[in-house]
């Protein structure tokens, strides 16, 4: 049996695994404990990871790591493992899965004590530091506050969506807390362990991370200038969404220009529609003069991300031209690459009802009874647009055309290719690293 009891500061996290340490005779692995002592003892793992304690970060992945690997491999007698406040990153928790199957175990629970943010923040002010190396001040509790909910969101999703998972409100009483642990516990052990659904558990885990918002400081402080880039059928919408809230800039696509320039009927709407119904592609100045107003905008000002232009190298500098009138320049191209066979697979399992207009998919949201509508029982259909001929056209139209964009931006050094190839979670983590590092360097250079 082997738990790992994750959640943010001061939530219990330790009072927890002790208990069920000793109640199930299992083996307490704290990597902050560890360090603790190690620092207090001057050892190499002291002296390397003091540092970050003092900021208030977490340790090196790979320091970490190591740590665990170690630590697993001079315990390998013991019945199981209590993990305490491990893992604390995606990577941390990739490594841990394939390290415990290596050794032909497994990951049998997560418990995520679920705590909000400014209780977090209060319980943390009220605790008296027993560490005098690691100086306790309101602005490492809330370094140690960001830190947590910057890495949270994509733990506990992969963990929600693939490992028996029990979220515990840590607001209740300890024995409330304690029995609601060991019920879970012991239904593992039993093996009659029923989830929740990944649907409620998401939510669950939404509240939680909306209580963290007010900490995100870096966003505000640091508009970025973005484009977003990738094949039909990449996910770019979902991601970009995602970005727009987490950077708190609005995510500008050519397609909604076009439609709402076409809906209010503006000058520049009636001008592209003439194109249009000639059945004539809209010429780059047109569609440039739509985008030149939209990043003109009150909100566009601090920061955007472009979806759908530049297509093409003649659209690439008159967008450079744009930004250069208000002295902006762009900061980064984000290039959300799929496999072609991954998008087929993606979009040719897409299943429509042509009465309901529901969608389903066959691997990823399959319909109760197969080709057939939940709400209606109406056979399902394909799209014309979603068959595998026309996908495979749209996309290679659609690399033949960006391929020299994608060119000119990388010979710019802004293109920054990030793999869409994974799960949700992953993928946005990779996107929200990215962007941080995008802030970095747009500080290094502002303060040269
Ligand atoms: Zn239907």
């Amino acid at each position: 049996m082997n738990i790992a009891i994750i959640g943010p500061n001061c939530a219990g996290k330790t009072t927890c695994a002790k208990k069920i340490a000793k109640k199930f005779g299992l083996l307490r692995f704290s990597l902050g404990q560890m360090i603790k002592d190690s620092i207090r003892n001057h050892t190499f793992l002291g002296l390397i990871t003091l540092p970050y304690a003092q900021r208030g970060n977490f340790v090196l992945d790979e320091i970490a790591n190591a740590t665990l690997e170690d630590f697993i491999y001079s315990n390998s007698n013991t019945p199981g493992f209590v993990f305490d406040n491990f893992p604390c990153t995606l990577y941390q928790a990739i490594f841990m899965i394939d390290l415990l199957k290596k050794k032909g175990k497994n990951l049998d629970g997560v418990v995520f004590m679920n705590l909000p943010a400014n209780l977090s923040y209060g319980r943390a002010l009220a605790r008296t530091s027993t560490d005098e190396q690691i100086e306790k001040t309101t602005e490492s509790i809330t370094d140690r506050i960001n830190n947590y909910r910057n890495s949270a969101e994509s733990v506990l999703r992969l963990f929600a969506h693939s490992i028996p998972f029990l979220v515990v409100d840590a607001q209740q009483s300890e024995e409330v807390v304690d029995a609601q642990v060991d019920k879970f516990i012991k239904s593992l052990k039993n093996k009659n362990y029923t989830s929740s659904s990944s649907e409620i558990l998401d939510k669950e885990i939404d509240l939680f991370l909306a209580s963290y918002k007010i900490n995100q400081n870096i966003p505000e402080s640091h508009p970025l200038n973005l484009i977003i880039m990738g094949p039909p059928g990449c996910g770019k919408g979902t991601h970009s969404a995602f970005l727009s809230e987490y950077l708190s800039i609005p995510t500008i696509s050519t397609g909604n220009l076009f439609r709402d320039h076409l809906k209010g009927k503006t000058p520049l709407g009636t001008l592209a529609g003439a194109f249009m119904n000639q059945g004539k592609l809209v010429p780059d100045d047109v569609t440039a003069a739509m985008v030149k107003n939209r990043l003109n905008d009150n909100d566009a000002m601090h920061g955007f991300i472009l979806d759908g232009f530049p297509r093409t190298v003649p659209q690439a500098n008159s967008l450079d031209n744009i930004l250069a009138t208000s002295s902006r320049s762009l900061d980064g191209v984000i290039y959300l690459n799929v496999p072609d066979e991954e998008i087929i697979v993606r979009t040719s399992g897409r299943r429509f009802c042509p009465h309901c207009q529901r969608t389903y998919h066959i691997v990823y949201n399959k319909p109760q009874k197969d080709g057939y509508c939940d709400a209606d029982g109406e056979a399902l259909i394909i799209r014309a647009d979603d068959k595998e001929e026309t996908v495979r056209e749209r996309l290679m139209a659609y690399r033949k055309q960006t391929l020299p964009v994608i060119e000119h931006y990388r010979q710019r050094n802004l293109l920054r290719e990030i793999s869409g190839n994974d799960e949700v979670a992953i993928v946005r983590e990779r996107m929200t690293n990215c962007c941080k590092e995008l802030v970095l360097s747009k500080l290094a250079s502002n303060n040269k």
